[in-house]
């Protein structure tokens, strides 16, 4: 039994098998090997070996989402058979008597630095997947298993640091929790556990090689400990625990259907945050209002390829349908800073956080925007959808923006497809947008407070940076008054305002979010009820 201390990103308990991913940390050593046959027969072994998974994935894709999205499993295959590629890496093995893996992942990134740079939109976009077969390749040369989280039971993940992209990919089915060696409170992984409700911790000082996958753990998101190898005695305390929590849970239950309305009359929207077409579930489970906040750029990540304008109208028609009438807003793509995403090819910046990121670089790549927009527009027609601009700084750039909304519809009307040019606001998350908000209300249906990042611009703190935790303080009064700001210049032009950020979320400040004249608070799903209570509880004067 061995226990180790973290930040809790969700308070919750867990008891379950652990599954170790190392993905990332592979560090690719050069060796020298004496036999280059032997190596380039390795080789040829594991990349059969590779072919087999992939034809495996295919098989799965073209059953569960269908022929266009199973179609890049077999364009891995085909380049995994390439001439080009394989005489590159024979070549090496063979003229400077280096290991496979280390062949492998010099070629690779050759290639793929040599498709980033052509002009070619399609070919660009082949960078990613050239990196994608050759990790794969090191993985089988490697021995690493592949982890398959359909066949998975669920389990404790165990890992170094997890990006955005990593964790949208996973079967949330199968997580019972999250615990990393590094992280942020404040990163989108933390936000994405605390949307599937299940304990994590960031910041575990473990030594990796010492948890092996089937190693059993207890996870405690209240005390943020976790323990490997649980003796009999923290079993059974921990299943004790899972049972209240359970309970607790189930009362929470009652508050369903019901109005989130103070004792004194005053009624608030409270609405969830998701970042896939399959949280919907988590939505509707928990009595949201609405959707208050789908970060789009969700579809965007763990891809090898842009989403085409019908992949994207159909995510989005079908989280419409499924609210049916309900408000889901729609926030367009939020990429860049820690959501990276290798075919946008943004290259390295100094300081990404402040950086090519969100609306800027829709109004810069405006091709990349009005894919997203026409789907928008399209799917409009089939619920009650909202769009939302992230990252706004100026009244320019909502002035351009709606420049931009005015050509898709225009271009739309003249091809005779159906749409519709739904509400559209903006978040405020820049201290700018927050200084101008008289201005900006005048020109928006809506605002939405991003808390997250408007305290990272107010506080100069990267978000990211688990260092600055401590100082990260979003009840500063410098954004206290700023919500406050904000709420008044919206009513003033007759505007709603709400809160998305996760301080929405925070249940010590509910009753000064109500008082303040806040009109909406978008949570992560599983807030919603214990938001409601609060709510339900509270007297406004
Ligand atoms: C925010 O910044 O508060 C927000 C809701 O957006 P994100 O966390 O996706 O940056
Ligand atoms: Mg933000």
């Amino acid at each position: 039994m061995k226990s180790f201390f973290g930040k809790s990103v969700y308070k919750g308990i867990v008891l379950g098998p652990v599954v170790v991913l190392k993905q990332n940390d592979f560090q690719v050593k050069r060796k020298k090997i004496e036999d280059a046959d032997a190596e380039i027969a390795r080789l040829e072994q594991a990349g059969n070996q590779a072919k087999e998974q992939l034809q495996r994935l295919y098989d799965k894709a073209l059953k569960e989402v269908g022929e266009a999205s199973a179609a890049i499993f077999e364009v891995h295959q085909m380049m995994l058979e390439d001439e080009d590629y394989l005489d590159a890496i024979h070549n090496l093995i063979q003229t400077e008597g280096v290991n496979a893996e280390y062949a492998v992942a010099v070629t690779g990134d050759n290639f793929s630095e040599m498709f980033a740079s052509m002009d070619d939109e399609y070919m660009k976009a082949r960078a990613a997947d050239v990196k994608d077969i050759s990790n794969r390749l090191i993985r089988v040369l490697s021995g690493e298993e592949e982890v398959d989280f359909r066949s998975m039971t669920p389990s404790v993940i165990v890992a170094d640091d997890l990006s955005p992209s990593e964790t949208v990919q996973m079967d949330k089915e199968k997580i019972l929790a999250f615990v990393t060696v590094h992280g942020s409170t404040n990163s989108h992984t933390a936000i994405l556990a605390r949307m599937m409700n299940i304990p994590a911790l960031i910041g575990v000082p473990m030594d990796l090689d010492e948890i092996q996958t089937g190693m059993r753990a207890v996870v405690d998101g209240f005390d943020g400990k976790v323990t490997f190898e649980p003796d009999e005695e923290l079993c059974n305390q921990t299943l004790h625990r899972m049972e209240k929590e359970k309970e607790k849970l189930q009362l929470l239950q009652t508050l369903k259907g019901k109005e989130n309305i103070t004792a004194d009359g005053r009624k608030i929207n409270i609405y969830a945050n998701i970042g896939s077409v399959g949280d919907v579930g988590y939505v509707l489970e928990n009595d949201a209002g609405g959707i208050g906040l789908f970060r789009s750029e969700f579809l965007y990540l763990g891809k090898s390829d842009f989403p085409t304008e019908e992949e994207q109208f159909l995510a989005y028609k079908q989280v419409l349908q499924t609210m049916a009438g309900k408000k889901v807003i729609i926030r367009t793509l939020d990429i860049g800073a820690d959501k990276q995403v290798d075919y946008f090819n943004l290259g390295q910046e100094d300081n990404p956080a402040m950086g090519y990121r969100a609306i800027r670089i829709c109004l810069k790549q405006p091709e990349i925007f009005k894919t997203q927009l026409r789907a928008l527009l399209r799917a409009a027609v089939f619920g009650n959808l909202s769009i939302m601009y992230p990252m706004i700084i100026s009244t320019e750039e909502v002035t351009r923006i709606y420049e931009i909304v005015d050509e898709v519809k225009k271009e739309l009307e003249a091809e005779q497809i159906p749409y519709k040019v739904p509400e559209q606001g903006i978040m405020i998350e820049t201290p700018a947008a927050v200084m101008i908000s008289d201005e900006l209300a005048e020109m928006v249906d809506f605002f939405s407070i991003g808390t997250n990042d408007l305290t990272q611009y107010t506080l100069a703190i990267d978000r990211q940076n688990a260092k600055l935790d401590d100082f990260y303080n979003p009840h500063h009064k410098a954004i206290l008054k700023m919500i406050q700001m904000v709420t008044d210049n919206a009513h003033k032009h007759g505007k709603w305002v709400g809160i998305c950020g996760e301080l929405g979320a925070d249940l010590e400040l509910t009753e000064q979010f109500v008082r303040m004249g806040i009109d909406e608070l978008s949570v992560s799903p599983s807030m919603v009820l214990r938001l409601r209570k609060v709510i339900r509880e509270m007297k406004c004067d």
